[in-house]
């Protein structure tokens, strides 16, 4: 390859087979609910985020046929030239309603909204706190604002008070300080104490931005999300999980919104949300909010999973429908996924970067769409496939402790 980037390119991927961290796009087809199509082949599906089975619910379908019809596929412009149309506001109300928020704000992806709001609050000179957990678009986002980034230990809520302090000592009396946390941790399934966080923040004279992509429709009262009830400064929400669509929402007061309608550069120099999504998105929400059995369902195959985990020698204590498998080496995670699925079950490996290196685990997501004999099946096979794969390089399901 020609030039330094070429040369880049050659190195990085040498070095990505060399730690056995290669990733393959691998091509999925639609099959029935909780299954994947992989290469021709129906598998049991524990990698989806659509926990609540919303995806493929044939009233979101309807919406968003009716959506198309009557609104059109595209927005045609952004939001703030003559794209924000009825049903986006609509959206936007209900949203705002059941996060318990004075107003919220369409963003086309959880990313996008991620850098806008914090690009959009922070400056130079300001300090973001964050957990060391948090999700890759929280800490690109603060990057991207100029802000110093502070991190603290995953859910140490010393450390993030510790932290508060060093930000009130490194910033003038003009400058702002934001403690961002995820609420529902993506890769472990721990929920963050978002009271507590937001007390600290408050001592500190901080703002709260708490991060539900794995929380709004899951978790909280009528699936609210776990910031519910805590005036928590700004929430953020994907449609991308649980809600079964893609775009994401952020919600606040009405100051907070109107200050990003100017402020945030990827809500107003992006093309407006699909209306026919919109529409769509506001038949899902409603599902999400008011069909309480698709929690409950949750909640009964997470009991059934962690039973059985356990009497194979797995102790999990997760509180949500993310289940992780904690196994040492990226080798390792990479093996016990490919046994499983030549079983017939999906549970890919999460490696590094996305996890610490020492901690690939398989990432077990639950949906509303499992039946009970799916749940059999996969602690059947993971049996197996423990057995093959001999003794353990850490202790199970335990993450250690990192720097
Ligand atoms: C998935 C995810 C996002 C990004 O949302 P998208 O809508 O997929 O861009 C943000 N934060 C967390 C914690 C996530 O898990």
């Amino acid at each position: 390859m020609i030039g330094i980037l070429g040369e880049r390119l050659a190195a990085a991927a040498q070095q990505r087979s060399a730690a056995g961290l290669v990733r393959r796009l691998r091509l999925s087809d639609n099959a029935a609910p909780g299954r994947i199509q992989l290469d021709g082949r129906e598998l049991i599906d524990f990698a989806s985020n659509d926990y609540l089975g919303l995806a493929r619910d044939p009233r979101v379908i309807a919406a968003l046929r009716r959506g198309a019809q009557a609104e059109g596929v595209g927005a045609r412009a952004s939001h703030l030239l003559g794209g924000h149309r009825t049903v986006h506001a609509e959206l936007e109300q209900a949203l705002a309603s059941w996060m318990g928020r004075e107003r919220a704000l369409l963003f086309s992806s959880g990313w996008a909204a991620a850098v806008g709001a914090i690009a959009g609050l922070l400056r130079k000179g300001d300090c973001c706190v964050q957990d060391k957990f948090n999700h890759a678009c929280l800490l690109d986002a603060a990057t991207l604002s100029g802000a110093k980034l502070l991190r603290y230990p995953h859910a140490d809520l010393r450390g993030c008070a510790t932290q508060l302090r060093a930000a009130r000592r490194k910033t003038q009396a003009e400058d702002g300080i934001l403690l961002v946390s995820d609420s529902v941790f993506s890769m472990d399934g721990d929920v963050a104490d978002v009271a507590a966080l937001q007390q600290a923040a408050q001592q500190s004279k901080a703002w709260t931005m708490i991060d539900e992509a794995h929380a709004l429709g899951v978790i909280g009262p009528g699936g609210a999300g776990a910031a519910a009830g805590v005036p928590v400064d700004v929430v953020m929400a994907t449609l991308g999980k649980a809600i079964g669509g893609s775009g994401a929402v952020i919600a606040g007061s009405a100051a907070l919104i109107e200050h990003l309608v100017h402020q945030a550069r990827s809500f107003v120099f992006s093309t407006a949300v699909s209306p026919a999504l919109a529409s769509a998105m506001q038949t899902a929400v409603g599902l999400a909010r008011d069909e309480n059995w698709r929690r409950e369902r949750l909640q009964t195959l997470r009991l059934r999973l962690c039973k059985q985990l356990k009497q194979i020698g797995l102790e999990v204590s997760s509180t949500t429908p993310i289940v992780p498998i904690v196994l040492g080496s990226a080798g390792r995670a990479t093996a016990l996924a490919s046994s499983l699925e030549s079983m017939g079950i999906y549970a890919p490996a999460i490696r590094p970067p996305t996890v610490a290196p020492g901690t690939s685990r398989l990432r077990l997501s639950l949906s509303a769409d499992h039946s009970e004999a799916d749940i059999d099946r996969l602690c059947g096979a993971l049996e197996q496939c423990l057995a093959q794969l001999g003794p353990p390089e850490i202790p199970l399901s335990q993450p250690p402790d990192l720097p």
